[in-house]
């Protein structure tokens, strides 16, 4: 398997991701998409929506504001369970999570306070005046902006249960020990849907939500070996969870959590219930029941998935005599879907003929035109940033007004009129 060393200077290198205010010598654990990242990211993001949002009828999008009322946060528990238990070194003040350290100080051997309870939620001030009344919270999860709006949205768009509320957004914890490159950071992005059920249907639903978000990844290309699913142990569950799944993926630094597929019961539109006073339970039509309803929870996180298909799609092999580095990614994903090549960039009809290719392609697939190398040099670029297809303008262009198009993961070459290749590349790119 590749390391991580490899993938994050791949990264760098092409413009996937770069460490965050890097001129300044960059921030713990803050990284930043580049142009070829920004894309992938996009189409991971899309492919998650179109899956959950657009073709099923049965969930709606939302994309709720970061920054809510301080009681959402009282009423969903986090002011008060969302914490670690920290210990600081009475010699280096540094600090540590209380179940990653023994007795002593790891890092100077000094010795340590008692656990302390430490909120992740970063705090902010709200208006000019600095004070207790100001407080906010950065979001330390998307779920809650869910459950805030769930009887706006179910009466605005008349749904009845079983259904859901899909929505990606940026959320925020004050974690102590991120790291692994953009696993686990500070500020992150998050995909998840509340899929609110019947009580009794739950447990049905749960396992229907588990193969659901499972074969997703396979679905855009994940190899299946490389992916698996653990039940969390009761310790380990959220407070708000009865039971939990995740979908891990083999990481370089062992398996590790892509996304939790959580029964939160009806624990949340019950505790807003009592905090704001505003009725969050369901009529049912049918039985003429009022229940709250139970909530299955599938939470993905956007930038470890997006790791998780860089370091899926990421092969070496020989080719003749040359080793060539390809990212394999599926077609839904890959940042540039075709680059169009001139052989010769001294010739200006060439050229020309080129850009028009490219400049008619933009409008229907991400393109890249690139005239800044051999074109040997130009494959192994497009390989290594997984583009899906090169096309070539060459001499015989002029005459035959055909170009040749090679294939990323088979580097079979076809030759087509130019007029038919848009068409032809729309058709290969349909997911
Ligand atoms: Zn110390």
């Amino acid at each position: 398997m590749v390391n991580m060393e490899t993938i994050v200077s791949l990264c760098k290198r092409r413009g996937f991701i770069f460490p965050s205010s890097d001129i300044y010598g960059g921030f713990a654990s803050t990284w930043d998409y580049g142009p070829l990242g920004a894309e992938l990211k996009r189409n991971v993001k899309n492919a998650w929506w179109r899956a959950v949002a657009q073709e099923r009828d049965d969930i709606v999008g939302l994309d709720a504001a970061i920054l809510m009322a301080p009681q959402v946060w009282v009423a969903s528990g986090h002011v008060e369970q969302f914490t670690d238990p920290m210990v600081d070194c009475k010699q280096c003040q540094h600090r540590f999570r209380a179940d990653q350290v023994g007795e002593r100080c790891p890092d100077c051997g000094g010795e340590l306070t008692e656990a302390r309870r430490f909120n992740m939620m970063f705090k902010t001030f709200v208006g000019p005046v600095e004070d207790d009344a100001a407080v906010a919270y950065l979001r330390p999860e998307t779920a809650q902006g869910i459950f805030v709006n769930y009887d706006n949205v179910q009466t605005t768009m008349r749904k009845k249960l079983p259904f859901g509320i899909a929505q990606i957004g940026k959320a925020f914890r004050n974690e102590i020990t991120p790291g692994n490159f953009t696993f686990r950071t500070r500020e992150f992005e998050q995909m998840e849907i509340e899929y609110f059920v019947k009580p009794g249907t739950d447990e049905e639903w749960h396992r229907r939500w588990i193969d659901e978000r499972f074969d997703w990844y396979t679905r855009f290309g994940m190899r299946r070996d490389n992916l698996q699913l653990r039940e969390h142990a009761p310790d380990e569950l959220a407070h708000y969870a009865r039971s939990c799944y995740d979908v891990e993926y083999q990481f370089p630094m062992g398996w590790s959590e892509l996304e939790g597929i959580a029964n939160r019961t009806d624990y949340d539109l019950r505790k807003h219930t009592e905090h704001s006073n505003k009725d969050l339970s369901y009529f049912d039509p049918e039985t003429e029941e009022r229940y709250f309803p139970y909530v299955i929870e599938p939470s993905g996180g956007v930038d470890r998935t997006v790791l998780a298909f860089i370091i899926d799609a990421y092969h070496q092999e020989q080719v003749r005599k040359e080793k060539r580095t390809v990212l394999r990614f599926h077609r839904a994903l890959a940042p540039i879907k075709v680059a169009v090549l001139p052989l010769l960039r001294n010739r200006p009809e060439l050229v020309q003929k080129a850009r028009d290719l490219a400049d008619r392609l933009r409008p229907d697939m991400m393109t890249m035109y690139d005239d800044t190398a051999s074109i040997g040099r130009l494959y192994r670029r497009q390989d290594e940033i997984g583009t899906l297809f090169c096309v070539t303008v060459d001499v015989d262009s002029l005459d035959d007004d055909q170009a040749t198009i090679r294939e990323r993961d088979s580097m079979e070459q076809i030759r087509l009129p130019l007029a038919d290749i848009p068409a032809y590349l729309m058709e290969q790119l349909r997911w």
